[in-house]
């Protein structure tokens, strides 16, 4: 089968390499119906976290189940399903308290290569949710999008404690931040701040939901947002970047006894502890417990409610991934998809 592999920084290319197999007893072997790029795939792309040997890359999918091991009893061969970039026996007590993703069997599926044609999933009957039935092509780019940047998105919203008639803002216009915007639309939020400076990405921004675009960033974005807010900041923050500026402005964003929610993940953040302490910001994050929302989040998206997929603004043929990789690395695509 093919599969996209990174061989240094810059350096994307699909191999053909051998089918995955059912190592234990509870895994499952999928066809995926697409693969994608993440915008946390590109730090490796871009040399950040150095690579050695050439590495297996992807950790969001979607696709027909092929076979399963002895013991899997939730899922079975031809069933549809979604799983998230953490694979998680769904049983233990971090998972029943709503972190599947802190999981204390956790397996990153980094390490499955999931820009593949096929690819294993560890822990099956935890991780993978099967749709109703088998879901009209249209709605894949879709359901993929649930296995990791809704979910996500969703986990900085619910991070924040967005509700009913609160303010947000958010922070990062990529892929995650986007479907942040969706997920506040969703969860019932007011008043939607969307910082972006893309001119696409604002208005995508504005079809989820958003209801003002500041293009300020750091200190004036910062003073832009306390102008909007009658000087007091927003109720809640979703930081979708993980630099020390964007959680410096999410922080400096949000009111006295706000919610930050964080889920870029952090490169070289260091949060002075004078500022934290007298600004009296909750702020909670982290790798998102995804499985815990997607029963909710498909069922959203086959009944049409919701549409994830849209963040997918480039779709090229699987043997193209090196291209894929570029564009969004020069931020051409805010994600790419990729088909067989
Ligand atoms: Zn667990």
């Amino acid at each position: 089968m093919r599969a996209v592999k990174l061989y240094g920084a810059g350096d994307v290319r699909v191999d053909e390499v051998p089918m995955p197999t059912i190592r234990e007893v509870g895994d499952a072997i999928i066809k995926l119906a697409a693969a994608c790029v993440c915008g946390s795939d590109l730090w490796a792309y871009r040399g950040v976290d150095p690579i050695n040997d050439p590495v297996t890359v992807g950790h969001e999918y979607c696709g027909v189940v092929q076979e399963v091991g002895p013991s899997v009893k939730n899922v079975k061969p031809g069933d549809f399903v979604v799983g998230s970039f953490f694979a998680s026996d769904n049983t233990c007590e971090i998972c029943r308290s709503g972190y599947q993703s802190g999981c204390l069997d956790r397996r990153g599926m980094g390490a499955e290569n999931c820009q593949a044609e096929y690819v294993r999933v560890p822990l099956a009957d935890g991780t993978l949710v099967a749709t109703p039935r088998m879901p009209e092509p249209d709605l894949v780019p879709h359901l993929l999008a649930a296995s990791d940047v809704l979910g996500t998105g969703w986990f900085a919203a619910k991070a924040a404690e967005v509700g009913p008639g609160k303010t947000v803002a958010v922070i990062g216009d990529g892929a995650v931040g986007l479907l942040g915007v969706l997920a506040a639309k969703e969860l019932g939020a007011e008043r939607i701040i969307a910082m972006s400076r893309h001119e696409s990405r604002q208005k995508l921004a504005l079809e989820f939901g958003a209801t003002d675009i500041v293009a300020e960033r750091g200190d004036e974005g910062v003073a832009r947002i306390k102008e909007l807010t009658g000087g007091l900041g927003v109720h809640s923050a979703l930081e979708a970047v993980g630099t020390q500026e964007s959680m410096m402005q999410a922080i400096r964003s949000t009111r006295r006894g706000g919610h930050v929610g964080f889920v870029g993940v952090l490169h070289g953040v260091n949060i002075p502890g004078g500022e934290f302490f007298m600004s009296h910001v909750h702020i909670h994050g982290g790798p998102a417990p995804v499985r815990d929302y997607l029963p909710d989040l498909i069922a959203r998206i086959v009944e049409r409610r919701i549409e994830p997929g849209k963040v997918f603004d480039l779709e090229l043929p699987f043997d193209e991934a090196a291209e894929a990789y570029r564009a969004m690395d020069e931020r051409r695509a805010i994600k790419a998809l990729l088909t067989f």
